[in-house]
């Protein structure tokens, strides 16, 4: 170190003086003693290190409460919203599905105030978590009974762990995904205390592969909905109609692991068929799970619908109580449910079908809308037009159906480097704006962007620093 560094290392403001001035001093009254005090100390820090790596002056007191001001307005909440634009409209890492209004009226008042969770208004006595549900999910599929836990992976560890601790479980080597968010079946199986018997081979299954497997140690047969997937060319399964049948003869629960599971006909909206709860249960098999944040539309959540006898013994397993859901779920799951009680409004209130089922010249049309304001804010450096895309379910539902859509297609008129940048800068934003690049551009696909958010978007972009993008990736 040469002696002018150590110098201007030196003469950098300890925390105490930079705390005692009269901008620190606001900042403690807005963001508290200790955040300033944290920022302060980051800030001091920064400083320094670049005081060793430079000939520069040391910064004064009041540069540096400056600088801490600017850290603590810019931590922003990891959690806030934000614009889906990937077009993926059930995006596992953004968080599946946005919720009905009346979803989320319910769980706000569930937050505010005591609800009857599990009290029995009626008699004035305890009550059941389930019983807001089980009504309600037993009108809708048509089973006996019905419990919900966290997620399907739990409704699935706990089906597993129910009836086959320490015995057999029987699935088709067919089905034997992975889901991502590293849900492994064979893995799920182990930690159930199952021991996994796969029959069949990978493309072909027949009834007699599952016949020859079943036994007196056998606790349940599996079968799964393969969601993001498909097996293509010569392939055999076991319809589940007919799987029931074989594992009622033996006296063995059928338990059918649907995934996304919808609550409607989907074609009735122009999607793609997936098979109803309501279908699986009629099919049969005993026990039939499905998620509630997948095509559903609502919270995280995992259903079990099936034999009263079986939901009860599941409702006795000591793990149920590690794997129940709160009050606040528990209301926005009730909400969304009785939406599907009146399946003609669904697509205007549910905003997960109203996404799915939004037409091509729609997109197209809010498209051209935005079109000029977003060449405008994006300036010279950049081209915007309105091109043709493909969205997505998401969250392995209907893998191979993708929705003709629109989206504003964004080229960088210099290096790749620059729309790079352009995107980093969007997911920067106080409200971040998330697309997609593919084939050289950016794609905003506009499926998921209401009309009422067209504004906001907007507003979100005025805050791009177009400038300062253009000086670090020429
Ligand atoms: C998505 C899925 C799961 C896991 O459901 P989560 O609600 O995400 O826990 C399990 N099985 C199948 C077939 C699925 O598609």
């Amino acid at each position: 170190m040469t002696e002018r560094e150590a110098g201007s290392l030196r003469h950098l403001p300890a925390v105490a003086a930079v705390l005692a001035t009269a901008q620190a001093t606001q900042l403690q009254e807005r963001h508290g003693r200790l955040a300033t005090t944290d920022a302060i100390r980051q800030v001091i820090d920064e400083a320094r290190e670049l005081l060793r790596a430079s000939k520069a002056a040391a910064p004064g007191a009041d540069e540096l409460a400056q600088r801490a001001g600017a850290v603590l307005d810019g931590r922003q909440a990891g959690l806030r919203p934000l614009f889906n634009l990937t077009g993926t409209v059930l995006h596992t890492n953004l968080g599946r599905a946005v919720l009905a209004e009346a979803a989320i009226d319910a769980a706000v008042a569930a937050m505010r105030h005591a609800v009857a969770l599990e009290y029995d208004l009626a008699d004035g006595e305890r009550g059941e978590r389930d019983d807001h549900l089980r009504e309600l999910l037993c009108g809708l599929t048509g089973a006996q009974d019905a419990t919900v836990v966290n997620n399907n992976a739990a409704a699935v560890l706990l089906c597993l762990n129910t009836f086959a601790l320490g015995r057999e479980a029987v699935v088709s080597r067919g089905e034997l995904i992975e889901i991502g968010g590293a849900f492994r079946m064979p893995d799920i199986m182990t930690r159930a205390g199952a021991h996994m018997v796969e029959v069949g081979t990978t493309n072909r299954t027949h009834p007699a592969d599952y016949r020859n497997a079943l036994h007196a140690d056998t606790g349940i047969v599996l079968k799964v909905h393969t969601s993001n997937y498909r097996i293509q060319g010569v392939t055999a399964e076991v319809a589940a109609a007919e799987l029931a049948a074989i594992a009622d003869a033996a006296g063995v629960p059928l338990l059918n692991d649907l995934g996304s599971g919808s609550l409607v006909d989907l074609s009735r909206y122009g999607l793609a068929r997936e098979p109803t709860v309501r279908e699986a249960v009629a099919e049969g098999a005993r026990l039939v799970t499905f998620s509630g944040d997948k095509l559903l539309g609502g919270p995280q959540a995992g259903f079990i619908v099936g034999d009263r006898e079986l939901i009860d013994r599941i409702n006795r397993n000591p793990l149920k109580r590690a794997l129940r859901v709160d009050k606040l779920r528990l209301a926005a799951i009730e909400a969304t449910l009785r939406l599907y009680r009146d399946p003609d409004r669904l697509a205007e209130r549910l905003p997960t079908l109203r996404v799915l089922a939004r037409h091509k010249g729609d997109i197209e049309a809010q498209a051209h809308r935005l079109l000029a304001s977003m060449a405008g804010r994006l300036g010279e450096a950049f081209t915007v037009e309105v091109g043709d895309c493909l969205s997505q379910v998401g969250s392995g539902a209907l893998p191979l159906d993708t929705l003709a859509s629109a989206a504003l297609l964004i080229r960088s008129r210099g290096s790749q480097r620059r729309l790079d940048a352009l995107a980093a800068a969007l997911r920067a934003l106080p409200r971040p704006v998330i697309g997609r690049i593919a084939d050289g551009a950016l794609w905003l696909d506009l499926r998921c962007l209401a009309e009422a958010d067209e504004a906001p978007l907007l507003a979100s972009l005025a805050q791009l620093d177009v400038e300062g993008m253009a000086t670090h990736a020429p």
